[in-house]
């Protein structure tokens, strides 16, 4: 096994526990340049990334290089220019669609706007309108054709890699192609809580406020987001009534309905109810396949139908995997210059079908907690009774009990040296309770889903 081979298979395991972007972020550009005995070098493009590599991703890469190299004690990192063809390809074969569609198509394409947040490569024409989205797709098109006047709010929901952030990209990229002049912001929801959170430190919430009111179209996507956050709801109200009384749209994604969103303010959850809902479910096997055909045109390439059809008929749940899958694909014809055989298309599918359990650990599950419920660790972990502090943390009992191999004591001991006992209770309470509190069920759901996009693993 070359070098080449052995980074490829390195990164192909990191990809698989970790989030996309995450993985663009710290292992774009990177190769292994040299190998001894007992060391291997890898090229990475910046301090900034091999410092994380070395803090964070260290053991990891190490315990995979190991599976297949076993002499290795250490990996060194080094700031290197990488050789750009070859790390390139490299990649692109592990991180699929963003790396070979740049190399098929000019990088204006895919650029975001700064002022506006949008992806260019979002548009109508590159979505496939199935009768799983239809409704949405519809809603969409309606609204970029007449902004602020008919659905008022917009509200799309569905599951994960569905098209969601596709479908709002699209609808805003149209309007400011129609006109440049009109005032378009997409935010992601957590991006938006962040951006009040540091403007209530720095006092500039008002001017905050001013900014947003002042658009013509205003995209939040993944609203679920803001489950619990009451001054995130807060401010989305307000400026949601601006907005409104001015005949400005509001575009909202989440991926479930408004009613199951948990702890959203009546009053917010009624203003979504009084626009328009479109839901986006599980494309169907056309659809897929009409995706997969319109993917291997963008990035310029050619596999014959019965490939495609494979693919389709074994990747169902999800848009972004189905191209994952096929980028996967696309890049083992690239490097090997053949096209696969069907035993080892289906090999590459079984890697996505039986993706390994991904991991955590129980600091990360705190964190998450915390997080959620706007508290401290401190708070979490001292040994308060307070209403608001003793749910979160039978919570982070329940959730480290089972997301993480702890025993009871363990977990005891985390939280700020209590009884095993006290544990036991907890576990049981909240686990009775999720039986019953459908509410309750989400926010696990939804701390859970931040347990495993979180970077510190
Ligand atoms: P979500 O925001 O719902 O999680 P995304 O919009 O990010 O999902 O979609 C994931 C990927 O799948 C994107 O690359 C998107 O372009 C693609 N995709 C999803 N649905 C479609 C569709 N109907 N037609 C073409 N591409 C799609
Ligand atoms: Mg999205």
């Amino acid at each position: 096994m070359n070098n080449e081979e052995l980074w490829k298979a390195v990164l192909g395991e990191m990809e698989l526990s970790l989030s996309r972007a995450n993985f663009t972020t710290w292992f774009k550009n990177t190769s292994i340049v040299s190998k001894d005995k007992q060391s291997v070098v890898v090229s990475v493009p910046n301090g900034f990334i091999k410092e994380w590599l070395e803090n964070k991703f260290n053991r990891r890469l190490l315990q995979s290089i190991r599976i297949l190299s076993p002499e290795v004690r250490e990996i060194k990192y080094i700031v290197g220019k990488p050789k750009i063809e070859l790390a390139k390809q490299d990649f692109s074969g592990l991180m699929m669609d963003k790396e070979i569609e740049e190399k098929s198509s000019s990088d204006v394409n895919n650029s975001v706007d700064r002022n506006t947040n949008l992806n260019k490569k979002y548009s109508f024409d590159s979505f496939v309108v199935g009768s799983n989205n239809d409704l949405a797709n519809a809603a969409c098109v309606a609204v970029s054709k007449n902004s602020g006047k008919i659905y008022n709010p917009l509200f799309i929901y569905g599951g994960v890699g569905l098209g969601k952030t596709h479908l709002l990209q699209a609808l805003g990229n149209k309007i400011i192609s129609e006109n440049k002049d009109k005032k378009v912001l997409y935010i992601p929801a957590e991006r938006f809580t962040s951006e009040i959170v540091e403007a209530i430190k720095n006092r500039t919430i008002e001017d905050l406020k001013t900014k947003y009111a002042t658009l013509d179209l205003l995209i939040i996507d993944d609203i679920q987001f803001m489950a619990g956050k009451e001054k995130m709801q807060e401010i989305v109200f307000t400026t949601f009534n601006e907005l409104y009384s001015r005949n400005k749209q509001i575009v909202f994604s989440s991926d479930r309905p408004p009613k199951a969103i948990p702890a959203l303010e009546e009053r917010l959850r009624s203003r979504f109810e009084g626009g328009m809902i479109a839901d986006i479910g599980l494309p169907d096997f056309e659809t897929r396949l009409a995706i997969l055909k319109i993917k291997t045109k963008e990035k310029d390439c050619e596999l014959n139908d019965e490939i495609l059809t494979c693919i389709a008929t074994h990747m169902q749940k999800n848009v972004r995997e189905l191209e994952g899958a096929l980028n996967r694909v696309i890049a083992f014809s690239q490097i090997y210059n053949r096209i696969p055989e069907m035993k080892e298309i289906k090999n590459i599918l079984n890697t996505y079908l039986n993706a390994p359990y991904k991991k955590t650990s129980p600091q990360t599950v705190l964190k998450a907690v915390a997080d959620f419920y706007d508290l401290s660790l401190a708070d979490l972990i001292k040994r308060s009774r307070k209403k608001e502090v003793v749910k979160p943390r039978q919570v982070a009992m329940f959730l480290l009990r089972e997301e993480t191999k702890l025993s009871f004591p363990e977990i005891g001991q985390k939280l700020g040296g209590r009884d095993h006992s006290t544990v036991i209770h907890a576990c049981e309470k909240i686990k009775g309770e999720i039986a019953v509190d459908e509410p309750l069920k989400q926010e696990l759901v939804l701390i859970k889903e931040r347990v495993y996009n979180s970077f510190d693993k």
